[in-house]
């Protein structure tokens, strides 16, 4: 079930924080805040390579943790695309700096709880990659916490629910994914963006008159007509 916030009282500033667990009950160990620390001094933070073994396994935990915390925010789904991820480990997985960590202005963010969150490596490296083309704003920081800043849905100032919504069933072989879009800009931003019509599949459509999924066709039909009046 999608843990929503019930209230959306600003966190930070004028942040508004949209999913659950919040962001600003997240915390770490003060050795993973140490080692964290340490890392933001260098040039590259995220991918910073700490001097000792233990330093190395405090950064270790505390990017898992901060994957798993987004992951639960987003009940194991990829936060563009809501492919299931859950059990799918780290060949699927990604952590995902929202606003790319490679460019200098954005390198202050590696390790900010807002602009990360976990998503699929479909997303993250075949689309989204250092692209900063979402972000209106890209200088005053101050806009970087503000959901308006981007055109895409954001994973954690934006409920996804209100812009898009997966619709699949998989009968054995056969599967139905759909994505229906409601009437708002990032809705279309983000389907266009993250090539979401690639990840529809009409599979019935061919297996139609077979027995074997003659009650399933129901459940399509629904689908369908879900899909069709999404957002209307
Ligand atoms: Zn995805």
């Amino acid at each position: 079930m999608l843990k929503l916030m019930r209230s959306e009282a600003p966190t930070s500033g004028a942040m508004i924080d949209k999913y659950l667990p919040p962001l600003n009950a997240f915390s770490l160990t003060p050795a993973e805040d140490d080692v964290i620390a340490e890392a933001m001094k260098s040039a590259s933070p995220w991918d910073f390579k700490p001097p000792t073994k233990a330093e190395a396994l405090a950064l270790k935990n505390a990017k898992d943790k901060i994957l798993a915390y987004h992951l639960a925010r987003h009940d194991g789904n990829c936060c563009y695309c809501r492919s299931n991820l859950n059990g799918a480990g780290p060949y699927m997985t990604d952590r995902e700096h929202i606003l790319p960590k490679g460019q200098a202005v954005f390198k202050l963010l590696s390790f900010t709880m807002w602009n990360l969150a976990a998503s699929c490596k479909r997303c993250n490296l075949q689309f989204k990659k250092s692209d900063d083309s979402f972000v209106l704003d890209k200088q005053d920081p101050a806009k970087f916490i503000l959901s308006d800043n981007y055109l895409f849905i954001h994973p954690n100032f934006d409920l996804w629910e209100d812009h898009l919504c997966r619709l699949a069933v998989q009968v054995n072989t056969e599967n139905i994914v759909l994505y229906a879009r409601a009437a708002s800009a990032k809705a279309q931003f983000t389907y266009d963006f993250f090539d979401l019509t690639g990840l529809e599949i009409d599979s019935f459509d061919r297996a139609q008159g077979l027995s074997t999924i003659a009650q399933a066709s129901g459940a399509v039909a629904a689908l369908r007509q879900i899909a069709a009046t999404f957002g209307q």
